[in-house]
């Protein structure tokens, strides 16, 4: 194959005709396909079906002898956090288990730090101006968290080693309005990248401008290899902070939900002691306890750590072909053409892929057209404007192998076809 760069006017012309045809013969098929859903397919949520049994028994007196089925722990019992702090790479004493999501924890923090500010500090919301780094493309309920409470967002292009780390030193040694970033450092929704040991260390090493500036660091994917023997791995961000003189600048942030069942998972936040003490203030106001019966219900299913990482090659034994159908797809229809970039992720539960310049918005109008939905275009950045409108996220765990197939026959056939006309405009 050759680059349709350096195709002459008339081979282009010849091949858009050929691509156009296909793309009417796949529409008349009158599919109905979804890749745009980060979610588990149904054969993943069966694997953690004994989880329902676990507490059959109806022993539900916890190993510190709490009745789980009564209020009571605010911050979850031990043998939860002992899980989730072997997850999320923490001492135990250093977490705090919520209830079902991450991001009501994500959420809730930002709402907190508005109303009531950070560890002291005045509240946002009595503030002139707030703002945020956001990595992009990144994940787009980050960023709409954010633009509900009014919060200024800044693009921070990423790199194949996570955001890039130059500006973010710039910016928030300067601006005391910088109050935060939101990073998921390892299998990044959406690009799949990891952050390296040196981008790690210079967020640990941020000198920024507001006392309270925190780093959001979202371990969604942290176990969510799809290799046994390609992993990638992070330096732990608590103790780079500590080690760093900052123990108070960041939050981590983690759960269940691509572990489990995403609707009925266990959620977690992880940071100093100070911080902890300062959120459980309001915890105990907002609460009397998160569900014990499901935390129990975790502990149990899995036993220890050990349970979890064997569970989760489980999911990546159903996922990974999924991910490699993607690939070999885009390998084989969209490899020398030059028209566009994808990543191949270890982990997670996305492919990036950007078009050309100015190209992503068509591609997924017209995927729609043929029966094929994507995330939209733009939803990676926010206020969902993709400056390159460029960035499409690719989500292949929840349809079938068949379907994906199909799916992706259809986006490269459009990305071919939108590419083309882009061409051969400058022509
Ligand atoms: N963070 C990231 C990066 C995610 O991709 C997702 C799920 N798509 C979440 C958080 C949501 O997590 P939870 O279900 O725990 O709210």
């Amino acid at each position: 194959m050759m680059s349709y760069k350096e195709m002459t006017k008339e081979e282009l012309q010849e091949i858009r005709k050929e691509v156009a045809a296909k793309y009417d013969e796949l529409k008349a098929k009158g599919l109905k396909l979804d890749m745009s859903r980060g979610k588990p397919n149904t054969e993943q949520l069966d694997i953690s079906m004994g989880m329902i049994d676990t507490l059959t028994d109806y022993n539900l007196v916890g190993e510190q002898g709490v009745d789980c089925r009564n209020y009571g722990v605010l911050d979850g019992i031990i043998e939860a956090k002992r899980l989730l702090s072997a997850m999320i790479e923490c001492p135990v004493d250093n977490i705090i288990i919520y209830g079902n999501s991450s991001l009501n924890v994500m959420y809730d923090t930002v709402a907190r730090s508005m109303t009531h500010g950070v560890m002291g500090s005045t509240p946002w919301a009595k503030l002139d101006k707030v703002k945020f780094l956001c990595p992009v493309p990144g994940y787009d309920r980050h960023f709409a968290i954010t633009e509900f409470f009014g919060i200024e967002m800044i693009n921070i292009p990423m790199t194949e080693d996570g955001p890039d780390m130059d500006m973010v030193e710039d910016l928030v040694s300067k601006d005391e309005a910088i109050k935060g970033i939101w990073c998921v450092p390892k299998y990044s929704n959406p690009m799949g990248i990891t952050y390296s040991d040196e981008t790690v260390r210079r967020f640990a090493n941020l000198k920024p401008a507001a006392e309270d500036f925190r780093i959001y660091w979202d371990n969604a994917y942290c176990i969510h290899h799809l290799y046994e023997d390609h992993q990638d791995h992070i330096l732990e961000i608590l103790e780079e902070c500590e080690k760093a003189g900052n123990p108070d600048m960041v939050f981590k942030f983690c759960s269940t939900s691509k572990v489990t069942f995403p609707g009925s998972g266990i959620a977690a936040i992880s940071a100093s002691k100070a911080n902890l003490d300062f959120i459980k203030k309001q915890m105990s106001v907002q609460t009397i306890g998160h569900d014990k019966l499901n935390q129990l219900r975790h502990a149990r299913f899995f036993g220890d750590f050990n349970g979890m990482l064997e569970h989760m090659k489980k999911h990546a034994d159903i996922i990974r072909p999924k991910f490699e159908a993607v690939l070999e797809m885009l390998d084989k229809e969209l490899g020398d053409l030059g028209i566009a970039k994808w990543t191949k992720p270890n982990g997670g539960y996305f492919i990036g892929f950007d078009t050309m310049d100015g190209c992503a918005k068509k591609v997924v109008a017209m995927c729609k057209e043929a029966g094929v939905v994507m995330t939209p275009a733009g939803a990676t950045y926010p206020y969902g404007k993709d400056p390159h409108d460029s960035n499409i996220r690719i989500a292949p765990t929840f349809p079938s192998t068949e379907e994906l197939k199909q799916a992706c026959e259809i986006f490269v056939t459009c990305v071919k076809l939108v590419s083309l006309d882009k061409i051969l405009e400058t022509k």
